[in-house]
């Protein structure tokens, strides 16, 4: 079923897209951006609840089918003050109880979700729009409002099904993510499974990208963090070198043994690091040191073999140097993605349409329009080269995910996420036919999820078996 993403819902879309810019907040403290979310949720008779798992500034959106016995139970009182006021009052809620589920109907009612991110980017000085230095140079404004308007859009299409029969159910999720540019919110929830208990049969997601085609196979290398301090024995470095232990050598070493190791393990790895602390005088041999390092690889079990041998390279430069080593690593891991074939191959249907209907959308000059189709058409599979690392990887192990990513690539004139030029192409008319695009592919698949058990099932055996489309 067409679902154009049209009228009030577009509308409103923008704006939260344009007001998430003009705010920037990075993670940890993105306020504004949930608060805003939770608001526009509640005006569009969504029933919501702050700090979803405990997290600040995560949040639950939640609508169904149901009466009030099967109904997800959220509570919190940050979704009945966002109901009726402004988002700088909602805002007051936050810390206060969070949001706390009854899932006894999960599982039992065809359920999906959509994810929103919302945090911005440090570092972007002039070109902030606020004065803070943040900027939105990833582009979380346009995913949480193109989440938005995927799960507005279903809710009417659900509401009107609902009203021709009613033994319909279906349960729409609107879920707020915060976090995703740091240690990701998405993998506590997932290592919480929240997203299975919430009884998802499928979670959507959608990213814009400055490289040219549509890609929804995508790669993401699993990732775990690691520092590594050194202690040695400070003395002269001219009069007594003799008496030091150098923990500068140690890092030394560690960096060699990290760069033969580079060549003994699977392609799809990816090694790099820097010292944090090297030292703090040349005349002094350094007694304490400090390296933090990034292992990635193409599969979350391979990585732990990898993290292994990494730390074996800091063991062994310590002990070549008579240091000690004190390993931590980071409390979260990010998860490499499932794909999943059935829905990439259900939202490749959906996209021709919906790209058509975007191409026509206000504010695009002709030729951007054409470009909008083309794009759309050159469908593209994720190579390991460009890959990085997602916390939507770790909701893939838990329930079935989609991750639809969207070019730019018209009007960015080569210039990707997290680049300083990418900054206004995050809130530009043709990023805003692209959120009509990725929102009606997103809602159109969760409405089959919803309505066709066939492929709901289908969902499920590829999410069960790990089917990669490769
Ligand atoms: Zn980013
Ligand atoms: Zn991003």
């Amino acid at each position: 079923m067409e679902i154009p993403i049209s009228g009030d819902v577009f509308r409103r879309a923008l704006q939260i897209s344009a007001d998430l810019w003009n705010h920037p907040e990075v993670s940890g403290e993105e306020r504004h951006a949930s608060s805003l979310l939770l608001f526009n949720a509640a005006a569009f008779g969504f029933r919501t609840a702050a700090e979803l798992d405990g997290i600040p500034n995560a949040f639950l959106a939640a609508w169904d089918t149901e009466g009030e016995e099967e109904q997800l139970q959220i509570a919190g009182t940050a979704g009945e003050a966002a109901a009726g006021n402004a988002p700088e009052e909602a805002a007051g809620a936050e810390g206060e109880g969070g949001a706390a589920l009854r899932t006894a109907s999960a599982g039992r009612i065809p359920t999906v979700a959509f994810l929103a991110e919302y945090d911005a980017l440090p570092g972007y000085g002039s070109l902030s729009p606020d004065g803070s230095g943040s900027a939105h140079a990833c582009g979380h404004n346009w995913i949480a409002a193109a989440a938005f308007a995927a799960a507005v859009s279903l809710k009417k299409a659900a509401e009107k099904r609902k009203a021709e029969d009613p033994s319909f159910r279906a349960r729409i999720l609107l879920l707020g993510t915060p976090a995703e540019e740091t240690w990701g919110a998405k993998i506590k929830m997932a290592e919480d499974r929240v997203f299975s208990s919430l009884g998802i049969d499928a979670a959507f997601e959608c990213h814009l990208s400055g490289r040219p085609g549509t890609c929804f196979e995508n790669r993401m290398l699993a990732q775990a963090e690691i520092v590594y301090t050194f202690h040695g024995k400070a003395s002269h470095a001219a009069a007594h070198p003799e008496d030091g232990i150098n923990a500068l050598d140690a890092v030394n070493l560690a960096f060699q043994g990290i760069a033969c190791l580079r060549q003994q393990v699977l392609p799809d790895t990816k090694l790099h690091g820097i010292i944090t602390e090297g030292g703090t005088a040349c005349n002094v041999i350094p007694d304490r040191t400090v390296m933090d390092y990034y292992v990635r690889s193409g599969k979350k079990d391979y990585l732990e073999n990898v993290v292994e041998r990494v730390n074996n390279c800091a063991r062994g430069a310590a002990l070549m140097t008579g240091c000690t080593v004190e390993i931590r690593r980071n409390a979260f891991t990010f998860y490499d993605i499932r794909n999943n074939a059935s829905l990439i191959r259900r939202a490749l249907e959906k996209l021709p349409g919906a790209a058509e209907r975007a191409a026509q959308s206000e504010g695009l000059r002709a030729e951007e329009r054409e470009d909008l189709t083309a794009d759309a058409g050159r469908i593209r599979q994720d190579s390991v080269f460009g890959a990085v690392s997602g916390d939507i990887g770790n909701v893939s192990y838990d329930v079935p995910a989609f991750y639809g990513v969207f070019s730019t690539a018209p009007v960015s004139c080569g210039a990707d996420v997290h680049d300083r030029e990418y900054v206004a192409v995050t809130d530009s008319a043709y990023a805003h036919a692209l959120l009509a695009e990725a929102a009606s592919v997103m809602a159109e698949t969760a409405w089959d999820v919803l309505t066709d058990r066939a492929f709901r099932e289908s969902v499920r055996r590829d999410f069960e078996r790990g089917i990669l489309t490769e």
